[in-house]
């Protein structure tokens, strides 16, 4: 039950060493070891304890000592080092779009500042400016990116939610008392970015849940106490809101706490204009004061002559009168979905080998898939020299044949500086599929990153652009780059742009994913998988790609792999 926690230790871990200069090979293992933890299928104690954990991909020697010792003092070494040598705020920095783990070193050296709020005050006083390196120009983008920062803060990635949200789930329904639990909520509409948890539970004793939610291991902090609902904020940073309702409750309460605002707001206006008052319990006749009983969401639409609307399209942005009119966009599942076209094996910085990949996909329901590596000149995550590439397209080849099942043999490219490509022609016009991905040089001006994504997207044996505005959610903005323009250029060039399903990601985010679908560019829903159980990122990219009411045919991964062939010429 702890893993969540030793997650985010690796993770100021990985952080604090970056700062410090650090190995960067040490730092990613961290990083990835925190990933790792987060996404155990048990507890990292019984998994240490019968050795499983040791075994796992990805936890090398050094993560596991660490890891041991904190299963016997409850902290970890590292950690506690290097809390010695940096104050907590200056990993903060790293949060801030633009500075890395040399620039806040500098901010704490030669300033001497400990807290984003000192570092603006400085910044304001012109002391930027003046350090060696940076100049006016670094000073007004880090203001403008610290405001940035301050706007979107208090949202947390579902990568950190989701995994929250299932262990306190899965905590409450153990409970006899509990009849069922729900999250609702962003989390449920499947928003990129949550800014609380809403937990819905139907029971007749509220007074046990709530004493149980209060005292679960990753509340930090009760804020609200009642006899029916309770307010928390959890370590991970985010607030907590639990409801407790009666069955007949239920139905009314989880659309009501399911949202948006604004799409609660329009629903008790068709509520009123029919004569019911809509609320958080009950839809009741306002004339003679009596409730509908309402045993089911789809019962209270139907109700108010709707047709059952998704969660995911419940933000008032025509999906009412779409609802009226029978205009809802068909249902996109994961079962439409036929293949994966990003994914990472042991070539460069993936755990499984081409065959796991290949199985765990195939086990999946995939009917084929699409191996994608980083290219050669991404050492970090070491990327494949020509010879290797080479290797492992021959190795794809015979484990498709091996395994009757189609595997294409790909790349992700990086896209250079000037959005030349990572190889020569000759060797990209021997690969099956060619995805084509920015993973540095973000600090360029728009126009550049602009021309450097239309000059990828020309380029004849590119096919797909990899997470196209390179964004990390809670870590990293998109860098700035004009969208109208690149998918312009995809729609002149026939080419793909990717949802990346990896949950940091959701990249192209629903705006943009909803103007592909307008301009008629196909869109490939890719979980960018770097270990087995990653492939499983295909359903939430999938509950994410219907917030851009996305439909099966918009998405080139749901066609037959003929037709997907067809349409990048091969
Ligand atoms: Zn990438
Ligand atoms: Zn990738």
């Amino acid at each position: 039950m702890d893993n969540l926690r030793l997650s985010w230790l690796l993770e100021e871990a990985a952080a604090l060493m970056e700062i410090k200069g650090e190995n960067p090979f040490k730092v990613r293992a961290f990083q990835n070891g925190a990933r790792i933890v987060a996404g155990l299928p048990r507890s990292f104690q019984e998994m240490l304890d019968d050795g499983e954990l040791a075994q796992t991909s990805g936890i090398g020697k050094g993560l596991l000592g660490q890891i041991k010792d904190y299963a016997q003092s409850g902290s970890l070494n590292a950690l506690d080092e290097l809390r010695q040598e940096i104050p907590e705020g200056v990993a903060e920095f790293l949060h801030i779009p633009g500075v890395g783990p040399k620039m806040a070193r500098t901010f704490y050296d030669k300033l001497g500042v400990t807290t984003v709020a000192d570092l603006e005050d400085a910044a304001r006083a012109r002391k930027v400016r003046e350090l060696k390196g940076l100049g006016g120009k670094t000073e007004m983008s880090l203001l403008r990116s610290i405001e940035r920062m301050r706007q979107r803060s208090g949202r947390t990635s579902t990568a950190i939610a989701r995994p929250l949200a299932n262990e306190v789930k899965s905590l409450l329904e153990s409970l006899s008392c509990v009849e069922t639990c729900t999250i609702a909520g962003s989390l449920r509409r499947q928003s990129a970015t949550v800014k609380d948890l809403d937990v819905l539970v139907v029971s007749d004793q509220p007074e046990q849940v709530i004493e149980v939610f209060v005292a679960l291991p990753y509340v930090q902090e009760i804020t609200g106490q009642g006899s029916t609902k309770a307010s928390v904020v959890f370590k991970a940073g985010l607030n907590g809101d639990l409801r407790v309702l009666t069955a007949e409750q239920f139905a009314c309460g989880l659309h009501y706490f399911t949202g948006s605002k604004a799409h609660n707001i329009r629903m008790r206006q068709i509520a009123k204009e029919q004569g019911y008052t809509l609320n958080e319990y009950s839809l009741t006749n306002t004339q003679t004061g009596q409730e509908t009983p309402i045993g089911s969401e789809s019962d209270l639409f139907r109700c108010l002559g709707l047709a059952y609307i998704e969660p995911e399209l419940r933000e008032d942005r025509g999906e009412i009168e779409a609802a009226q009119q029978g205009t809802l966009p068909q249902r996109l599942t994961v079962e439409h979905i036929q293949g994966d076209l990003h994914m990472h094996t042991v070539y460069s910085d993936g755990a499984n080998t081409v065959a796991e990949m290949a199985e765990a996909a195939r086990a999946m329901g995939h009917k084929y898939i699409a191996i994608c590596d980083h290219s050669r000149s991404l050492k970090i995550a070491n990327g494949m020299s020509v010879e290797r590439l080479l290797r492992q397209r021959d190795e794809i080849r015979q484990v498709s044949k091996e395994m009757n099942f189609p595997i294409l043999s790909g790349v992700e490219c990086d896209i250079l500086a000037d959005g030349s490509l990572d190889y020569e022609d000759d060797l990209l016009a021997q690969l099956d599929i060619v995805v084509a991905s920015i993973h540095s040089g973000f600090q360029q001006e728009e126009h550049q990153l602009t021309q450097r994504l239309i000059r990828a997207i020309e380029h004849p044996y590119v096919h797909i652009i990899g997470h196209p505005t390179g964004r990390m959610l809670g870590q990293r903005e998109p860098y700035p780059v004009d969208m109208d323009a690149v998918i312009a250029a995809a729609k002149r060039q026939k080419k793909i742009l990717e949802i990346n399903a990896t949950p940091e990601r959701f990249d192209l985010n629903e705006t943009y994913a909803a103007m592909c679908r307008e301009q008629g560019v196909p869109v490939a829903i890719n979980t960018d998988a770097h270990r087995t159980e990653q492939l499983r990122y295909v359903e939430s990219g999938v509950a994410y790609a219907r917030r851009a009411w996305l439909e099966p045919k918009h998405v080139a991964n749901t066609w037959p792999l003929e037709d997907l062939l067809a349409y990048i010429g091969k």
